[in-house]
């Protein structure tokens, strides 16, 4: 059975945290899609972790972890983020590496820095080459990690590929030598070797026999390359039609799909956000919620929920079941809002158009009361504040998705589940 976690809004929403408790029950997790630029912080019995690449299913020791196909991997941060779960005691060995993900080379990171530095517009990439790695793959100047194996070839192909990248970039041969960046590379492989496997027959017969397979996306729907706010997207699909290609299964194969979505809305980096609160309000979600990137320590953006992304989400990622994240960050607020439509241009949009317009569309809102218990420790769906619980409503009755998970802090358990949904009528 194959059950993918989706972002629902810009990322970051608390995908980590749902991964993480329903890795409980997986036999494998597969990350799909792009590379260590984003973090998932997760809390559990073991601890705080940042998870940069290795997914959250890690820290059950019978479940497998597969970076699939659709990923790209810069070795040494890999190796380091190895390194620091085996220091706390979380076995890696379960990690699977697909032979066909792409390498995130020394010389990617650097043109990432060179490229954005010289763009007028600036895309607000975090810089670590994730970009330049998707662009030398689509270019078919990439490298696949299975290459490494052998040593010998191995060398070969870099020295071509660095050789054509400074003939095209001729810049970047002041940013380090080939020596180095091969060094870097040897060290990581001795590490790496081990988890470096063909994918395929492992997840085909993990189907056959019945094992429940979690896939894991990174970033949400409003980063996705196609449908996201281009060009401030991301350099691959979040979006579950990234998982056929990026984990490497067939389109009839998942019947599960949650959507993770907070019970607002943050971003981080440029592009448009319409729902941002450059307020009081949006300061109070940042400070409570605490805002703040995983892996950059960047500052998010805040604002209130976005129904358009939601609904458009719902189309191209076929939700069957939404978790709605960190409603505890809201107790306090008089009122919710939520935005259901964009104005633009003198039309009303219901789904988000492309950034060009979405960046002076003006959002629509409709307020729900809110409330002042802290609802942390709330357990049972009937503990929630009653207007708490007609804004959950709300959202499912113009979604017609059920929500399923309503997250009420970051530890595990801190997770009201829904069996019996029943509010879905208008
Ligand atoms: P991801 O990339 O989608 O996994 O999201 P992040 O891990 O970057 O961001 C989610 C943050 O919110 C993490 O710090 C989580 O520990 C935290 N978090 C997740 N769910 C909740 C929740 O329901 N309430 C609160 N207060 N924090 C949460």
């Amino acid at each position: 059975m194959f059950h993918a976690v989706v972002g629902a809004q810009y990322g970051d929403e608390g995908k980590g945290k749902m991964v993480d408790y329903f890795a409980v029950n997986a036999d494998v997790v597969v990350r799909y899609q792009g590379g260590g630029n984003a973090g998932h912080t997760i809390v559990n019995e073991h601890g705080k972790f940042a998870l940069h690449l290795v997914p959250s299913g890690i820290f059950n020791p019978e479940t497998f972890c597969i970076l699939g196909t659709g990923v790209v991997i810069h070795p040494a941060h890999l190796v380091r983020e190895l390194r620091q779960l085996e220091d706390r005691g979380i076995s890696t060995k379960r990690l699977i590496v697909s032979e066909r993900a792409h390498l995130v080379l020394p010389y990617h990171v650097w043109q990432d820095a060179y490229e954005e530095e010289k763009r007028s517009r600036k895309v607000g990439t975090t810089l670590q080459g994730i970009g330049p790695a998707y662009q030398d793959k689509v270019g078919r100047y990439g490298i696949q990690i299975g290459e490494m194996i052998h040593l010998d070839s191995f060398r070969t192909r870099l020295e071509a590929a660095w050789a054509a990248k400074i003939e095209r970039m001729p810049a970047l041969a002041d940013y380090g030598s080939f020596e180095s960046m091969w060094a870097e590379l040897v060290d990581a492989r001795e590490v790496l070797l081990p988890h470096i496997a063909d994918t395929l027959p492992f997840l085909m017969e993990a189907e056959q026999s019945q094992k429940h397979i979690l896939l894991e996306g990174q970033l949400g729907i409003m980063r996705d390359l196609d449908w996201g706010v281009y060009p401030y997207v991301t350099s691959s699909s979040p979006i579950t039609g990234g998982v056929f290609a990026g984990a490497g299964i067939p389109a009839t194969a998942i019947s599960r799909v949650t959507g993770i979505t907070k019970a607002y809305t943050t971003a981080v980096g440029e592009g448009p956000f319409p729902t941002q609160l450059d307020n009081e309000i949006g300061q109070f979600l940042q400070d409570k919620g605490e805002e703040f990137g995983a892996t950059t320590g960047r500052a998010r953006k805040c604002g209130w929920l976005d129904l358009p992304a939601l609904r458009m989400g719902a189309w191209l990622n076929g939700y069957t079941e939404l978790a709605l994240m960190k409603l505890d960050v809201l107790a306090g607020l008089e009122k919710i809002g939520v935005c259901v439509a964009y104005r633009w241009n003198g039309h009303t949009y219901s789904m988000p158009m492309p950034a060009y317009q979405l960046e002076d569309a003006e959002p629509i809102y409709e307020f729900y009361e809110g409330f002042s218990e802290d609802i942390s420790n709330c357990r049972v769906y009937e503990e929630l504040p009653k207007t708490a619980r007609q804004f959950i409503e709300a959202l499912e009755a113009d979604l017609q998705i059920p929500i399923r998970y309503i997250s009420v802090g970051p530890n595990r358990d801190q997770t009201i589940i829904r069996n019996e949904v029943v509010s879905l009528g208008k």
